[in-house]
């Protein structure tokens, strides 16, 4: 489809622009969507605020719903008008991991990805190169509409850290936006006893509480360990006690929240790291010694669970959805994001 399409593009720090851009083009084996509804992910409040992760002429936004608009000749399994997700993933195919399969881990991701070096779903077009149907593209079933078909993305990442959960568990959300909500909802699903909520945002406390956390504590007033150690239980390890948490989900990507995980954590439990920390935190590595946690890092999971999840109601984001602007107010979005005591998830709506 040769022609211009609108786009918020990415300029410096703070700074971002609307304006009319080439329209990507369309290979054999890529899909061009038309962007219905894109979410703003906390990495790309980083990329806005910060910088990080991006260039200059940049569009941002991979978490993205739209319908298919222009199909290559040699794609397979879509047709045109179907409403689709997805994440265009590009990866080296060379390097030590892309030989190994563990194309997550290619040192060119952030460089050739919907997004992230690749055009983002801020705009009226977006395409996904080397589309697989299943893999990097998926059909959204009637029971997921534009608005929640941008929150699929966002639940590959809490499903994928909720994933440690087993049936029985104590968990601990640290942060409740979309992605710890989330995560404290499949957790719940799949069968942990308590699965409880810190956040310093009345909202987000609010809404976690609304979509099912068995307890919250707002931890901007109190000590956030003496209340886990309260509402799931001591847990002594060698020459000392902390919190009995069978696992941790630390989404709030703080420093403080981070050392907490290891304060929470029961001996022999797990900790998920899924939030990205602006400046390192430091780790008491004693705790890791004496408690030998397994520390996972998350950065995503499973695309189709992640629907089922959302298309049978075990996963609810629609609550959390707090603001909707228009295509040309995406950097007006971009400041409401930033503001975590008054918006959960924002979106961008083309239509
Ligand atoms: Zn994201
Ligand atoms: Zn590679």
């Amino acid at each position: 489809m040769a022609g211009k399409m609108k786009a918020a593009v990415w300029q410096a720090p703070s700074r971002m622009t609307v304006e009319m851009v080439p329209i990507p083009e369309v290979g054999p084996k890529d899909v061009l969507i038309k962007v219905a509804v894109t979410g703003i992910c906390g990495s790309d409040v980083h990329s806005y605020k910060l910088g990080f992760y991006v260039e200059p002429g940049q569009i941002l936004g991979h978490e993205f719903s739209g319908t298919v608009a222009e199909i290559g000749t040699e794609v397979q399994g879509i047709e045109v008008g179907d409403a689709v997700t997805g994440f265009s993933m590009g990866v080296c195919g060379t390097c030590y991991w892309c030989q190994r399969q563990q194309y997550g881990l290619c040192p060119e991701l952030f460089h050739m990805s919907t997004g992230y070096g690749k055009p983002g779903a801020f705009a009226e077009y977006t395409l996904i190169e080397n589309a697989m149907l299943g893999a990097n593209i998926l059909k959204l079933p009637p029971e997921i509409d534009f608005e929640v078909g941008a929150t699929v993305e966002p639940t590959v990442t809490a499903s994928g850290a909720a994933a440690e959960v087993q049936p029985g568990d104590k968990v601990v959300v640290l942060g409740a936006g979309l992605i710890g909500n989330v995560a404290m909802q499949v957790a719940r699903a799949r069968g942990a006893e308590k699965v409880v909520v810190t956040e310093v945002s009345p909202l987000r406390l609010k809404m976690a509480q609304e979509m099912g956390a068995d307890a919250v504590f707002d931890s901007s007033k109190g000590d956030a360990l003496a209340w886990v150690k309260e509402v799931i239980g001591v847990g002594r390890y060698h020459f000392n006690e902390g919190g009995m948490a069978d696992v941790v989900l630390e989404m709030a990507g703080a420093p403080m929240t981070v050392q907490q995980s290891f304060e929470m954590v029961r001996s022999g439990g797990t900790i998920v790291f899924v939030g990205l920390p602006e400046k390192p935190a430091l780790i008491d590595t004693t705790k890791i010694i004496h408690k030998t946690p397994k520390i996972v890092g998350c950065l995503g999971g499973s695309f189709a669970t992640a629907i089922d999840l959302l298309a049978t109601g075990k996963a609810n984001t629609k609550p959390l959805i707090t603001h909707r602007f228009s295509l040309d107010e995406t950097p007006a979005a971009f400041e409401m994001q930033l503001k975590s005591n008054e918006s959960i998830k924002v979106i961008v709506k083309m239509y």
